[in-house]
């Protein structure tokens, strides 16, 4: 049996659930006590608060969308008045596509990924080449912070420069990799002849069990764990596979994405995060995330119950590549295109790789596809290949975002 990162991972689970009830209730009163947002949700369920400190109480307090949070915080600059501390209490301040500001309280692993990364097999010392970006989006960082904190030695690779990042993984023989599945598979490629990877921690995309099979055939451990930029990290695997468990750090409910009513143990729905914050303390953000939630006790000792698997997105917005691409920055990027119509962005997999295809077409004689290519890389920050259909290809009401990807 492994040991844990923190010895609280090994709580029973009725300890753990204690635990888990204790905080929820009382980071309900610290939002409505120190944060406008959080006193509007509580004065909107219309209860006091020792009405509101449970589990079941919860779903008496609004939702707050993802969705919507673009639009709150643009009306209550800069985090929609849910920071319980002034800004000049942050080390930092991430901008996620929407765009979202994501604040980064001054603490050692804020975002919460340590305990994450050792049950994933990462040790002190390890060499660990970090793939995620460390501008605007807060994933580089996240990592990096926990890294830190494991007492890992980190090359800061961030995204793009695949030759580089191959060339320096093979001269110093580094142990850990962390980023995309996609961008494993690729490096692992273009290293040709075996690597010194031995353990993977993978984010912000599907792990399908086929390319999770492909990339451990190469003698690469790989785990995941899922992780908002509002928050941090929310579930991570341990040795088992057998879901994601949660972190302490957030309270996890599952509803129905419709009417926001909790759905039972085991039944798929949206999660909806409370994050345990004094800095931050988000009552009910409904991610737009599907899974669902399995309560049996796992073979690791680990108490807290695991999401079965992510089962992808409840909105429109679909994830390509780890970012989220919202059908208003695809409609914004091609109103940027004079020449174009009509428009669809097309999402498929290639091997273990997402392909964006925006087919347009025209309104006027000059070819656009360079124009478009550039918009949506601006926009989106995605490199997509563009198709000019002939007029009357697509329907006038064609959808902005069509995910033509399928999971095995
Ligand atoms: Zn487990």
């Amino acid at each position: 049996m492994e040991t844990f990162y923190d010895p609280r991972e090994g709580l029973p689970r009725h300890e753990w659930d204690d635990w888990m009830h204790q905080r929820l209730g009382r980071t309900v009163a610290l939002a409505s006590r120190r944060t406008a947002a959080g006193r509007m949700a509580v004065e909107a369920a219309g209860k006091p608060l020792s009405d509101l400190r449970w589990p079941e109480d919860l779903p008496q307090l609004p939702l707050l969308r993802k969705g919507d949070l673009p639009a709150l915080q643009a009306a209550e600059p800069p985090f929609a008045g849910w920071n319980a501390v002034p800004i000049e209490a942050l080390s930092r301040v991430f901008v996620s596509p929407g765009p979202i500001y994501d604040p980064e309280g001054r603490i050692e692993d804020y975002w919460g990924f340590a305990p994450a990364l050792h049950a994933a097999g990462f040790h002190r010392g390890d060499l660990v080449l970090n793939t995620f970006a460390y501008h605007l989006t807060p994933a580089g960082h996240m990592m990096d912070g926990a890294l830190a904190a494991l007492g890992c030695v980190t090359i800061p690779g961030g995204t793009g420069n695949t030759e580089v990042q191959a060339r320096t993984a093979r001269d110093l023989r580094i142990r850990g990799f962390i980023g995309t599945p996609s961008f494993l598979a690729t490096l692992l490629e273009k290293m040709e002849g075996p690597s010194s990877f031995a353990v993977a921690f993978v984010s912000g995309e599907m792990l399908p069990d086929r390319l999770r099979r492909d990339l451990e055939a190469q003698g690469v451990r790989v785990s995941q764990g899922y992780a908002t930029g509002d928050v941090g990290l929310i579930a991570y695997e341990c040795d088992e596979r057998s879901g994601l468990h949660l972190s302490p750090r957030v309270f996890v409910e599952i509803v129905d994405p419709e009417s926001g009513a909790p759905r039972p143990p085991g039944a798929i729905g949206e999660v909806v995060i409370t994050h345990l914050s004094e800095i931050y303390p988000l009552l009910r953000l409904a991610t737009g995330d599907l899974s669902a939630l399995e309560a049996a006790p796992c073979p690791c000792g680990r108490g807290a119950p695991r999401l079965v698997r992510l089962m992808g997105r409840v909105g429109d917005a679909v994830k390509v590549r780890g970012m989220f691409v919202h059908p208003n920055e695809v409609r914004w990027a091609m109103s940027r295109v004079p020449e174009v119509a009509r428009y669809q962005l097309v999402v498929t997999r290639e091997g273990h790789q997402d392909r964006l295809v925006a087919r347009v077409e025209l309104s006027s004689g000059a070819d656009p596809s360079a124009a478009v290519a550039a918009q949506l890389r601006e926009t989106i920050k995605l490199r997509a290949d563009v198709e000019v259909l002939p007029p009357g290809t697509l329907p006038a009401d064609a959808p902005v975002i069509v995910d033509e990807r399928r999971w095995d």
